[in-house]
């Protein structure tokens, strides 16, 4: 524990934001992370509890208590080797986790808690900068041979790992790019994607091979999910040459609403608009790019996804940009002792809100409304919980004016046909039915086939995603070699 008083001497000291008219302007990461004296300074307010909760928060078991101490210290390279004992990818995780540590530290039972990302940050950051993120390739090679589908957090993960014990690991993508939503669905302001270019350098040295453009089985004719593949590869042909496969091929089955005038032009899913933008910024030519210029935008959903179209519809010069979420409006504050440690419901105001939106909660979409075949308006309704069921409230009907809809209402599951190529049996969610359990975890029911990350668990986080990677490589080295040394 750095210093014992600590946690009664220092405020929780927040990253700060550019402001936003200058970031609006751009692209780029905007936020202003702690320098390596306001790091030392929020690591020393650390109780080092005897029962660390943020630990067990944390999806992928950071030691949280650890790092902050030795960055207490100043011992930033053992900070790092203490951090990627358990995260693979720091950088991803110390931007856009939402840090469900930081809801479980202790401190945040009656004080704001730990700064713990803006640690994670920091310090991960400084690694960089400093040159201690080096590849580490195996000492022997096993001689097996594993095919990794989607290269996503997860996938990344997993290839990692098991590049890093020896085994021969090909990473399969449809997209042009390595990096799955981390890539193309989040956008750049949030997470520049220089950062998985570096990782993906450090995995190529560690002898991991990528092959982007290369869809593994097949999607629908009239699927809208990302797909720049120029090369099929068959489930067939991917079992008879690889030891193993493991499925990460994310939950891409973005939800639909079906409802009247849902065929008019100007409405579009989230993540036909959000990865355009991801293109254009690295550089791609596109024609007829979706644009909200000018354009009354109504984003119907209010997670993340929904936050990220605003941002990039206000960096676009949109006349009006307008959020929808059909839940009714969550408290601002929780209620700390009903809640603590797990992740509470309360009204989450993100980078995106403060630049420039109006939001509507308990709101539900009749109807789409246009004129020559595009979209003018939406006709609403207010709607309250009942017995557990949302029922519309009589009286409440309203017409917005709207050019472009993007529908960020979260993803079904996975793809259907690609678990149905390889015969995996699917959970009642229509995800790829697997366990976690130590023994045989992440097998699927077709022999040498694995799945993991949101392909497995449904829609989720990057910090999930990186925790079901990892955890999979152990269970396909266990598979392949009958032990393994890889963490759980
Ligand atoms: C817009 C948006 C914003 C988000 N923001 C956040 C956030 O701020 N914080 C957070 O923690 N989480 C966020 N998430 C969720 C997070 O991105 C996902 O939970 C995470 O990326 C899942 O990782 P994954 O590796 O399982 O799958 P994915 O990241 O979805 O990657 C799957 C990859 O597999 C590829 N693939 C699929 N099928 C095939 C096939 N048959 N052949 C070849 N390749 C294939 C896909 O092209 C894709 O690249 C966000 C999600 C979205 C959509
Ligand atoms: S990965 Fe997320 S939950 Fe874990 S320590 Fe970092 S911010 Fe917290």
């Amino acid at each position: 524990m750095g210093k014992v008083t600590g946690f009664m001497e220092f405020e929780r000291l927040e990253e700060g934001y550019k402001p936003v008219p200058e970031r609006l302007k751009h692209y780029r990461e905007f936020v202003v992370g702690l320098d390596d004296a306001q790091s030392k300074v929020q690591a020393a307010r650390c109780m080092d509890c005897g029962t660390p909760f943020c630990n067990s928060g944390c999806p992928v078991n950071n030691i949280i208590p650890d790092f902050n101490d030795l960055v207490f210290q100043g011992d930033w390279k053992n900070a790092i080797t203490v951090l990627h004992s358990t995260n693979n990818f720091p950088e991803f995780t110390g931007r856009i986790c939402p840090a469900p540590c930081e809801a479980a530290c202790v401190l945040n039972v009656n004080d704001d808690p730990v700064g713990i990302k803006s640690i994670e940050h920091a310090i991960i950051d400084r690694a960089w900068a400093e040159g201690w993120v080096q590849p580490q390739p195996p000492r022997h090679k096993t001689g097996k041979k594993i095919a990794v589908v989607g290269s996503g957090p997860a996938g990344m993960a997993a290839a990692q790992q098991l590049a890093r014990v020896g085994h021969d690991v090909t990473l399969f993508e449809k997209n042009d790019r390595v990096g799955g939503l981390l890539r193309y669905g989040i956008p750049d302001f949030k997470m520049e994607k220089t950062h998985i270019d570096r990782r993906v350098a450090q995995m190529e040295a560690e002898g991991v091979v990528f092959r982007t453009g290369v869809m593994v089985g097949t999607l629908p004719k009239d699927s809208k999910v990302t797909n720049w593949a120029k090369e099929t590869i068959t489930p067939e042909q991917l079992q008879k040459d690889f030891d193993a496969v493991l499925l990460t091929g994310g939950a891409e089955q973005s939800r639909d609403l079906p409802v009247p005038g849902r065929e008019l032009d100007g409405i579009h899913f989230a993540m036909e608009f959000l990865p355009q933008q991801n293109k254009v910024n690295a550089g791609d030519k596109l024609k007829g790019q979706l644009r909200a210029d000018g354009k009354h935008v109504i984003v119907i959903g209010g997670g993340d996804t929904g936050s990220d179209c605003v941002g990039t519809s206000n960096r676009h010069g949109a006349a009006s940009v307008t959020q929808f979420e059909v839940m009714p409006q969550p408290p601002e504050e929780e209620n700390k002792p009903l809640v603590w440690p797990y992740w509470p419901l309360k009204l989450r105001t993100s980078s995106s809100h403060e630049e420039g939106c109006v939001r509507e909660f308990a709101i539900s979409t009749k109807a789409f409304i246009g004129e020559k075949g595009k979209v003018t308006g939406l006709q609403t309704v207010h709607v309250e919980m009942r017995d557990g069921k949302l029922v519309e409230i009589a009286g409440t009907e309203k017409t917005y004016q709207a050019d472009m809809v993007l529908l960020a209402m979260g993803f079904v599951n996975p793809v259907a046909s690609i678990l149905d190529g390889f015969g995996v049996d699917k959970d009642a969610r229509g995800n790829a039915k697997a366990t976690t359990e130590f023994t045989n975890g992440y097998a699927t029911n077709v022999p040498k086939v694995f799945a993991a990350g949101d392909m497995r668990r449904g829609q989720s986080l990057v910090v999930w995603a990186i925790r079901e990677g990892r955890q999979a490589a152990r269970s396909v080295d266990e598979y392949l070699m009958g032990f393994s040394d890889l963490p759980r």
